[in-house]
């Protein structure tokens, strides 16, 4: 970086400009930050010719007009160096380097803004793509540089292409200025408005221009002489204060016009505005102005002891001059006059050496407070939800293919995103692209993605989703489609399971008595009869009990003859036939881990489908499982099915047994899934998960880890679940 300054002129008019209107503000280091931007954009010029860093010192200007004597250096500085990032081959490492940490983030942020452009015509888009800047900038000074940035590029507008202009133009109209508005700025926004108006629809900006200024000079006068007779009475009354006149915005009255008033009928086009120094005056003042004037009756509005919104206080008072003519009058204080014009910036406190973010995020969070309390009389739930939405940053916008942006709680992942387009896309989602790249499902969403989801006819939810969806609405959207599932699952398995044992019991019912029995167990119907014989809420016994002569039981019943089970085998379900059982979910034990070829039952279990284990699982034994919960299965498993087996090995420790056994077991044609071994003294003990098509398989991998030198056993794991009366069955995990 040179030492001497590129641009002697515009340095110049930069220190005298700090110096007399920002006190509190470092020279010396902005006198370097601005060569250090000056020469970073060097030979760079605006399209109006000027040096690129003039803009710069603009943008640095009008943040003194907004904050006056609270300008900090840190803002300065970043100010001076907000389009470096962007526009030069300087980083935010380098910034990080010469000019601090919070210097540089606040450019990273601005950087970052300058990187979204709007392009919807949607209203509701607009608003969310406010909300999202907001919430991206994390501090209110990157918004502040940004409005200021948006201003000066607006000023000198008319040096770009039409067709840049009218984009901008537009941006600046549906997004910026209202933004402006929101935070309270009304000075920035009011001049965004008007420029924009000027490049959108310049014949009306023309006309009314020329016949304002035509009224105006009709009306000069006669507000002169009412100004005067004002000022005289508040004199009189010993009332300090300032009074002016007050030309409306352009924009404002162009909106009126077009909302079908004549201009003439736009009798606020000038108004008068008197600043008092206290609270108290102000109504002092009013007293005075009523008295002088007759009020119009009910265009009196009392915005100090109900401020607006967006922090606005004023009152406001049309009345009747002895010509008959209405003016309208705004009284306030300085103070309310400075928050009327720049809004949250106006209650900007920059504190040394604090932890700045926390401290404005406290003072922003007591506005916040502030606003909510004055809320009960403002009733304006849109605006207090959109600063709780940019202020505490609760949530995240992101885009969809089309771009529309939508808003969803941070945190929110690819699939609450898939159920907030519609619920049929979120059950048919399988997986998401953002911003082009495949991302796994759990991936957090970030501002300004683009989000795609890739749909299945076939899919739909799965258990695991509830660790996924991060928001209310898709959790219970999932949770809603798992319990209906269930039921469903419960139903049909309910009504099998009492359809074989009345087979079985041969025995004739008809849905007329069964539906007589579902009464008398108080079940609303058949149906709901099913469900609880299903989830194993009512036994089968208990339900066909009723059916047969007093001294006889089920189980003596069944006794009398063979099982005469004549159903033909349905449909396979999940690699296994289950005889008499159609329709039903299929899980595999996790305690004995059954492959093809093994003998297996199932056992029916809670709302959970049938559970497949081996015959000889410790867990299935005896009067651990009631015999009207088992059914007979066989598999059936599809070629190219595998299933996961753990084999537990132990023998004595010797190097490298680990990748000899792994080796040993890859020479099958087996996939491990897992495999870990553990030395203690001189014993090993491992453990390892495979992938095997059937029993004969197993048998193999087994026989080749038992040749290898050291290996003393290999055992199929076998595990007892805790039981209690009430077990699920697979109430056991992968321990
Ligand atoms: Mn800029």
């Amino acid at each position: 970086m040179t030492s001497g300054s590129a641009h002697p002129d515009l340095r110049a008019a930069l220190m005298s400009a700090v110096a007399e209107r920002a006190p509190k503000v470092d020279r010396d280091r902005v006198g370097a930050c601005f060569d250090y931007a000056a020469a970073a954009h060097a030979d760079q010029r605006r399209s109006s010719g000027q040096p690129f860093v003039s803009h710069a010192v603009e943008v640095c200007r009008i943040l003194f007009d907004l904050l006056e004597a609270r300008m900090d250096t840190t803002l300065a500085c970043a100010a001076l160096l907000h389009d470096v990032v962007e526009d030069t081959t300087i980083t935010t490492q380098e910034i990080e380097k010469h000019w601090g940490r919070e210097v540089a983030s606040l450019v990273e942020g601005v950087t970052k803004l300058s990187s979204m452009h709007f392009d919807s015509r949607e209203a509701a888009q607009a608003e969310n793509f406010r909300k999202m800047l907001l919430s991206m900038s994390r501090d209110l000074r990157v918004i502040f540089i940004k409005l200021a940035d948006r201003l000066h590029n607006m000023r000198t507008i008319e040096f770009l292409r039409e067709d840049k202009r009218q984009r901008i133009a537009m941006e600046t109209r549906d997004i910026y200025a209202p933004l402006a508005h929101r935070l309270g700025m009304a000075g920035i926004k009011r001049e965004l408005e008007d420029l924009s108006l000027k490049v959108l629809d310049p014949a009306a900006y023309q006309e009314l221009s020329q016949r304002i200024q035509a009224r105006r000079q009709e009306r000069e006068t006669f507000l002169g002489r009412v100004m005067e007779d004002l000022r005289d009475a508040l004199k009189a009354h010993g009332l300090k204060a300032e009074v002016n006149g007050r030309p409306k915005h352009f924009h404002s009255i162009y909106q009126k016009i077009r909302a079908g008033r004549a201009l003439e009928q736009v009798y606020d086009l000038f108004g008068i505005r008197i600043i008092t120094h206290t609270r108290n005056d102000c109504y002092r003042a009013l007293g005075v102005v009523h008295d002088l004037f007759d009020p119009v009756a009910d265009r009196f509005k009392d915005y100090i002891a109900t401020p607006k919104s967006n922090m606005y206080q004023s009152l406001h008072t049309t009345v009747l001059t002895a010509d008959g003519e209405m003016v309208e009058v705004q009284i306030r204080t300085w103070d309310m006059h400075r928050t009327a014009e720049t809004g949250v910036a106006a209650h900007y406190v920059y504190k040394q050496g604090g932890h700045v973010d926390e401290e404005l995020d406290k003072r922003l969070g007591g506005f916040v407070a502030e606003i909510a309390g004055w809320q009960r009389e403002t009733d304006d739930d849109e605006y207090m939800d959109f600063l709780r939405t940019a202020l505490h940053q609760e949530e995240v916008f992101v885009y969809t293919p089309r771009r529309e942006l939508k808003r969803l709680a941070k945190g929110a992942t690819p699939l609450d995103f898939a159920y907030l387009i519609h619920t049929e896309v979120g059950q048919k989602t399988v997986g998401a692209r953002v911003n082009g790249e495949l991302v796994p499902l759990r991936y957090e969403l970030r501002n300004g993605d683009t989000v795609e989801i890739v749909t299945s006819a076939q899919a739909k939810p799965h258990e695991d989703w509830l660790k996924i969806a991060r928001t209310a609405q898709a959790r219970g959207k999932i949770r809603h489609w798992l319990r209906q599932r269930r039921l469903a699952d419960s139903v049909s398995l309910g009504k099998e399971m009492l359809e074989r044992e009345m087979r079985r019991a041969r025995l004739r019912i008809t849905d007329e008595q069964m539906a007589k029995a579902a009464a008398d167990l108080e079940c609303e119907d058949l149906e709901q009869l099913y469900a609880r014989v299903g989830e194993g809420q009512i036994s089968i016994t208990v339900v066909l009990r009723r059916f047969l002569p007093e001294k006889e039981t089920l189980a003596e019943r069944l006794a009398k003859g063979p099982v005469e089970d004549t159903t033909p085998v349905r449909k396979p379900s999940g690699g296994v036939r289950i005889q008499g059982i159609d329709n039903v979910m299929v899980t595999y034990a996790r305690c004995c881990q059954p492959v093809p070829g093994d003998p297996v039952v199932g056992i029916v279990t809670i709302g959970r489908g049938v559970s497949l284990h081996r015959q000889d699982c410790p867990n299935t034994f005896g009067n651990r499982v009631p015999a009207e919960r088992r059914v007979a299965v066989e598999w059936d498993a599809r070629t190219g099915d595998t299933f996961p087996v753990r084999l537990v090995v132990s023998g004595t420790d010797r190097p490298s047994m680990l990748a000899d056994l792994a080796k040993a077991i890859a020479a099958t044609g087996v996939n491990i899934r897992t495999a870990g071994m553990q030395a203690e003294h001189h014993t090993v003990r491992g453990v390892f998960v495979v992938e095997v098509p059937h029993l004969a398989k197993l048998q193999e991998v087994i026989v080749a880890m038992r040749r290898s030198p050291g290996v003393t056993r290999v055992e199929r794991r076998q595990r007892l679940i805790k039981h209690t009366p009430s077990s699920r069955y697979e109430e056991d995990d992968e321990s």
